[in-house]
């Protein structure tokens, strides 16, 4: 795992409003929904001149607001960036625009970040088609959320040749609380969908030992308060809990609305079942947490944060 030389959580304590123009970047940001659109606002609060790009007039319109020079095309917000940094929603988008917009427009030596969750071999694709022409890459996928994009407090997993490392962790810092190198390229989707896997399969656990509890007539909070100190304490439990009422900040108190949808947690487990086919891993729990999501999403769910699947346990309808 990372060593002090490759790790950072700085980006809390920066500030983020005045850097200097000695300090300012030309930065291209292509994609900017959901994620996309605060992280592009973070770099423009952090004195960076950002160039943005997005095919909904709406996303390019919010970006507008939030302090960025709206481009006409991806390829036209890259000319003359030092750094691009994209955030889309899945590998053929990342493999196009890079190919079609990105590469053949960028200045000679650019930095290029691909911050979006994607598949391990599109990432380690395209990291070998623009390092071939001399640009240097990343794969840095996120964890954290809008509410993180907006806060400039993710958590950036990064795939990157080592000597590039020094030059990637200052330009992410605006977005983040921490910039970890995972390893080359494609560690950083890597990781991601690993702890992702790991999340999913944790939540399911801890839904069904609540849908358990409440069959045996146990008092939810008394098995939350006995769980959390006990063994069973867990991320998923002690601060996302799924039952209501008890974590304050839990989407399960916003009747599951906002956090992170059932859809994207479906969308990376999905991704770690096809990572595990190709790399022959044995994932059995991981294919049962993507089948159950599966399910949850097809009972139109894909909406609802993640932690919702308790009222599939329940029996209670999403
Ligand atoms: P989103 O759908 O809100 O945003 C994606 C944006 O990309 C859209 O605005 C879309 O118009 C734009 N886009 C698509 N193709 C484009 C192209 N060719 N050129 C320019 N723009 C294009 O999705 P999001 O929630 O912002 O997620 C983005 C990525 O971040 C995904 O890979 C997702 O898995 C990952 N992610 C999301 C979350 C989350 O909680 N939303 C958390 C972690 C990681």
């Amino acid at each position: 795992m990372p060593t002090s030389s490759s790790t950072s959580s700085s980006g809390r304590n920066k500030p983020r409003t005045h850097q200097g123009r000695d300090h300012m970047t030309r930065i291209a940001f292509i994609g900017l929904g959901n994620m996309g659109g605060g992280m592009a606002a973070n770099q423009a609060k952090a004195g960076h001149e950002v160039m943005a790009f997005d095919l909904s007039a709406a996303a390019l319109d919010r970006a507008a607001a939030a302090g960025c020079r709206p481009a006409p095309s991806a390829g036209d917000a890259v000319e003359g960036a030092d750094v691009v940094i994209t955030m889309l929603p899945a590998g053929p988008h990342v493999r196009a625009v890079y190919r079609d917009e990105i590469a053949p427009r960028a200045k000679a030596g650019a930095l290029f970040i691909d911050c979006s969750t994607i598949d391990v071999e599109s990432a380690r694709a395209v990291a070998a088609e623009v390092t071939a022409l001399g640009f240097r890459f990343a794969d840095a996928p996120v964890s954290g959320g809008a509410a993180g994009a907006e806060a400039g407090t993710l958590a950036f997993m990064v795939g990157c040749a080592e000597a590039d490392f020094a030059a990637i962790e200052p330009v992410l810092a605006p977005m983040a609380k921490a910039v970890i190198r995972a390893g080359d390229h494609g560690a950083g989707q890597a990781a991601k969908i690993c702890n992702n896997m790991v999340l999913g399969i944790s939540m399911i656990g801890v839904c069904e030992a609540f849908a358990l509890a409440e069959k045996l007539g146990l008092d939810p909070e008394r098995f939350f308060e006995i769980a959390s100190k006990s063994s069973g304490q867990c991320w998923s439990l002690t601060t996302y809990a799924p039952w209501p009422g008890l974590v304050e900040s839990a989407p399960s108190n916003r009747d599951y609305q906002g956090g992170f949808a059932t859809a994207m947690m479906l969308k990376d487990l999905k991704l770690a079942q096809e990572a595990a086919a190709k790399a022959g891993a044995t994932t059995p729990l991981g294919a049962q947490a993507e089948a159950l999501y599966a399910l949850f999403d097809r009972l139109g769910a894909g909406g609802k944060d993640f932690s919702a699947i308790l009222q599939l346990f329940r029996g209670v309808a999403p």
